[in-house]
C-alpha cells in the first residue's frame, strides 16, 4: 500500500485555525462549520475513512456533522469532538487568532485546544497503524455548534446514528480522564397579572406579588434538591439552582402587570431534567392557582443532561490506566451525555486547559502533543486493533 500523502501536522493544525467557524446565538457573528467539515472530510478520506456528512439544521446556516469510519464491524472506538469555536475579541490576542502562531513552546489559535486541534491529533496517531488490520472500527465523528445550541449532538441522538461502543471526546481536559459533569437547564418563568391604579389593588392583579411567592418556592426547592442530592466528587457537591435575572413593571404607583424571572439548574448525574421540569411546573401550577393569576414556564435552551460513566466502565478503567490519573469531574458541559444516550461508555480526555479556551490566546503547549498522540495511538491499538476480547455489543 502507497503511503497516504497527509500534510504535516503543524499545517493541518495551520490550516483548520485559518477556517473561521464560530457558532453563536448572534446571527452576524454565526459561521457555518461547513469548510471545516470538508477539510477533514478531505484528510479522513486520503487515510481510507469512509466518510458521511450529516446535515445539522440550525437557526443561522447550514451545518454538517462529519463521521468518518476506518474498518469494519460492530463496536469500536469513537473519537469525538466539535469543530464550532466561540467568537473571540481579536484586539485582546497577542497574535491573530485565525493563524497558528508559534510562541513561548506553544501553539496559539482559535480553537487549537477547544478543540478543532483534536482532530489533526487523530489522523497523526492514526496514519503509522493503517498498516495493521483492524478487527473493530474507528469512528471519527465531528460535531456542529457545540458552543450554542448541542444541535450537533443533538441530531446524532435523534437519528439515532449507531458509532461505536467506546467514546473519547478530546475536550480539554489537562490530560485527565473525565467521567462526569453536572446538566444544564436554562429556565423562563413568565407572570402575566393585570396592572391598575396602585391605589385600589382590586383594580389589577399584582405580577410582581406573585413573584415573591414564587422565588420563595424555587429557594425552597433548591434547599430541597440540596438535602436530596450531593456527590462528594464534584466541587460544589449539589445540584445549583442560581436566580440569574428579574425584569418587571415600570412604575411605582402601577400595578405590576407582568413579571419575567430567567434561572438556571445544574442537575447531578441521575437526576432527570425532565422530572425537574416537571416538579416546578406542578409547584409553578399551584402557586398560580393560589394568586389566580397565570404563570408560564419554559425552557430558554434546551436543557444538557448530567453526564456520567460509571467509574467501573473497563472504558473509564483504561484511560485511567494509560493516564495514570483517577477520572474525576469538571464544572462544564460537554456532548458526553449525547453520546452516552446512544449507547458509548464516554470519556472526556483532551491535552488543553479549559482556562486557556474561551479566552484571548487560546494555545496548546507543544509539550502536550506527542504524549497525547500516544495515548490516541495506545486507545485505538487497544479497542481497533488487538481487540477480539473487548465487549463489542
Ligand atoms: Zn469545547
Amino acid at each position: 500500500m502507497s503511503t497516504p500523502v497527509l500534510p504535516p501536522l503543524r499545517d493541518m493544525l495551520a490550516s483548520l485555525i485559518a477556517i473561521n467557524s464560530i457558532s453563536s446565538a448572534s446571527p452576524q457573528l454565526d459561521q457555518s462549520n461547513q469548510p471545516v467539515i470538508h477539510q477533514l472530510a478531505t484528510w479522513f478520506e486520503l487515510l481510507g475513512f469512509k466518510v458521511d456528512l450529516m446535515p445539522v439544521h440550525t437557526t443561522h446556516s447550514k451545518k454538517l456533522n462529519l463521521i468518518a469510519r476506518y474498518g469494519e464491524g460492530h463496536g469500536g472506538l469513537v473519537l469525538a469532538g466539535h469543530t464550532d469555536t466561540v467568537p473571540c475579541d481579536e484586539h485582546l490576542w497577542q497574535s491573530n487568532p485565525f493563524q497558528l502562531t508559534e510562541r513561548d513552546n506553544a501553539y496559539f489559535g482559535l480553537g487549537i485546544c477547544d478543540m478543532k486541534g483534536f482532530f489533526p491529533l487523530i489522523l497523526e496517531a492514526v496514519k503509522p497503524l493503517l498498516s495493521q488490520k483492524f478487527q473493530c472500527p474507528l469512528i471519527v465523528v465531528a460535531t456542529a455548534d457545540e458552543e450554542t445550541s448541542m444541535d450537533g449532538a443533538r441530531a446524532l441522538v435523534e437519528a439515532q446514528q449507531k458509532l461505536g461502543r467506546f467514546a473519547l471526546i478530546g475536550e480539554p481536559t489537562n490530560m485527565k480522564p473525565i467521567n462526569m459533569h453536572k446538566g444544564i437547564m436554562m429556565e423562563r418563568v413568565v407572570i402575566h397579572g393585570s396592572s391598575g391604579h396602585s391605589s385600589d389593588p382590586s383594580l389589577g392583579n399584582n405580577a410582581l406579588d406573585a413573584m415573591y411567592y414564587v422565588l420563595g418556592d424555587l429557594i425552597q426547592f433548591r434547599q430541597q434538591l440540596a438535602k436530596q442530592f450531593n456527590n462528594p466528587l464534584f466541587t460544589v457537591p449539589s445540584p445549583t439552582m442560581n436566580l440569574g435575572c428579574i425584569h418587571g413593571g415600570d412604575n411605582p404607583n402601577r400595578i405590576c402587570g407582568s413579571c419575567e424571572l430567567a434561572f438556571d439548574l445544574r442537575p447531578l448525574p441521575g437526576m432527570s431534567t425532565e422530572n425537574l421540569r416537571e416538579s416546578i411546573q406542578k409547584r409553578l401550577a399551584l402557586i398560580a392557582e393560589q394568586h389566580s393569576i397565570d404563570i408560564e414556564f419554559n425552557p430558554l435552551f434546551p436543557s444538557v443532561e448530567a453526564f456520567e460513566t460509571p467509574a467501573q466502565s473497563p472504558f473509564v478503567q483504561y484511560c485511567q490506566q494509560l493516564t495514570q490519573h483517577e477520572a474525576e469531574s469538571v464544572a462544564f458541559a460537554t456532548e458526553a451525555p449525547f453520546l452516552n444516550a446512544l449507547g458509548m461508555d464516554t470519556v472526556v480526555l483532551g491535552p488543553g486547559d479549559i482556562a486557556k479556551a474561551h479566552q484571548p490566546d487560546e494555545c496548546l503547549p507543544l509539550s502536550r502533543i506527542n504524549p497525547f498522540i500516544k495515548i490516541l495511538q495506545r486507545l485505538i491499538h487497544h479497542y481497533c486493533i488487538t481487540s477480539p476480547n473487548v465487549q463489542t455489543t
